[in-house]
């Protein structure tokens, strides 16, 4: 028979890999915290018309779509802000606004796989459901920023982009929903030439062309010169103070680095308001990103409700902190190996293995049924920092024998003082 493959697209993590993705799941809790989000656990497997209702043309030809046995059209997640939608409209509809929800799990997307871009991929995602206001959108940008920082990542800068600028001129234009959809996605894949040539009429296209072409010095020009273009466009000049505002409050607050960008386009089709991205200068693909989605939830039947949120691709966060040598202390220092000299002395030794663990100390205990001398360089192979030897002689007395396996040095130690002297 073939040795087994993992599916493609699909992988194992193991090793480094595994104890990377672990610490950064870690951070992201720890930020979800920080910021009063509480955990949201929802299903990997939800129905392809919820899933299907507002992610966009892009999401939708990339699910892994079945139907189960009862004859139900399902598809795996591609993504938590679906299911959030749901909840809010649904269990958690009269809870006090806002509402700040985290999901934490692996999504699935039918891509092209190559390095940080895979079929079942992780994600941590916020959610933060009831206000419209600018400080709401700048919570997401910095608990993104909290978290990268948590985890020691040095370079990276955030590309921020609004919805509403270019959706105001193109609405105003009289030009229909679809099609602002498709340039937005043709946008997103920037293939500009591609989303002007969707455009009827020759005078929206120059304003959206120029837009494009916005080249500034920092944001605050950028949007000086934004301005300049929208100004016969009521909702396009709201979108762009809106997008002021929150650049004002992110960078007053922080020193991170902004770059606003025009002709920015997230796949997504819910947003309506401000989107960002946050890159690394070592890698073509975003880390994360979010924004705001006003519409979403009335489309999934709840009351007109504000939300804004974000989500960080875990499988390439743990490329950046490759990528940038950023490591992170070991927290399972001094691991202990037991071990019984013969069979009638096991039940000691596991009694003793207990302690240990109740302690907080970690253990492996001696499975194979080696003889001393083999169990020993194996607990040296595996990195053990200590050996517990449990002999007749020392039992007699209450003790061990503790060999310190960096040193080689041997010596008999009293239950009692075992969990101390490991500990120190
Ligand atoms: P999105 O839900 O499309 O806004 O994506 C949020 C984040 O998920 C992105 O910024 C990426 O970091 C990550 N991501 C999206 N697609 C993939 C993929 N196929 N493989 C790995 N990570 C992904």
């Amino acid at each position: 028979m073939p040795a087994f493959q993992t599916v493609r697209g699909m992988r194992d993590l193991i090793g480094e890999e595994a104890k990377t993705f672990t610490h950064i799941i870690e951070n992201a809790r720890k930020t979800a915290k920080l910021y009063g989000y509480k955990e949201a656990i929802t299903p990997h497997v939800e129905s392809l018309e919820l899933l299907s209702a507002k992610s966009g043309e892009e999401i939708r030809q990339r699910m892994f779509i079945f139907e189960d046995l009862g004859g139900r059209q399902v598809a795996l997640r591609p993504e938590f802000t679906a299911s959030i939608a749901r909840l809010t409209t649904t269990s958690l509809k009269n809870e006090p606004k806002p509402l700040r929800l985290f999901s934490i799990g692996t999504v699935y997307r039918y891509d092209e796989p190559q390095r940080g871009r895979y079929r079942e991929f992780w994600q941590s995602n916020y959610e933060l459901v009831g206000s419209i206001k600018a400080e709401a959108d700048a919570e997401t940008i910095l608990l993104t920023n909290s978290l990268l920082k948590f985890l020691g990542l040095q370079k990276y800068a955030f590309k921020i982009g609004h919805i509403g600028i270019i959706r105001g001129i193109l609405s105003q234009e009289g030009v229909d929903e679809k099609t602002q959809n498709a340039i937005l996605q043709r946008m997103d894949k920037k293939e500009y030439d591609a989303a002007l040539r969707l455009l009827e009429s020759e005078t929206t296209r120059q304003i959206l062309k120029g837009l494009l072409e916005i080249n500034a010095r920092d944001w605050k020009d950028t949007i000086e010169q934004i301005k300049d273009y929208v100004e016969s466009y009521d909702k396009a000049i709201e979108a762009t103070e809106n997008l002021a505002e929150i650049l004002r409050l992110v960078t007053e607050s922080t020193n991170l680095t902004v770059e606003v960008q025009p002709s920015f386009a997230r796949g997504l089709e819910y947003y309506t308001g401000v989107i960002f991205e946050v890159y690394i200068p070592e890698l073509e693909v975003a880390l994360g990103g979010g924004g705001r989605y006003d519409k979403l939830i009335e489309a999934f039947g709840g009351e007109p409700t504000a939300a804004v949120g974000c989500a960080h691709g875990i499988d390439r966060i743990a490329i950046a902190l490759e990528t940038q040598k950023t490591f992170y202390g070991d927290t399972d220092e001094k691991r202990v190996a037991v071990i019984a000299i013969n069979e009638s002395l096991k039940s000691e030794a596991l009694k003793i293995a207990q302690k240990l663990r109740e302690s907080g100390i970690p253990v492996e205990f001696e499975v194979m049924g080696r003889k001393m001398t083999k169990a020993l360089e194996d607990a040296d192979k595996r990195k053990a920092r200590y050996a517990v030897i449990v002999g007749e002689r020392e039992l007699k007395e209450s003790a061990v024998m503790l060999k310190d396996l960096t040193t080689h040095q041997q010596t008999v130690i009293t239950h009692k003082d075992l969990v101390e002297k490991i500990k120190n």
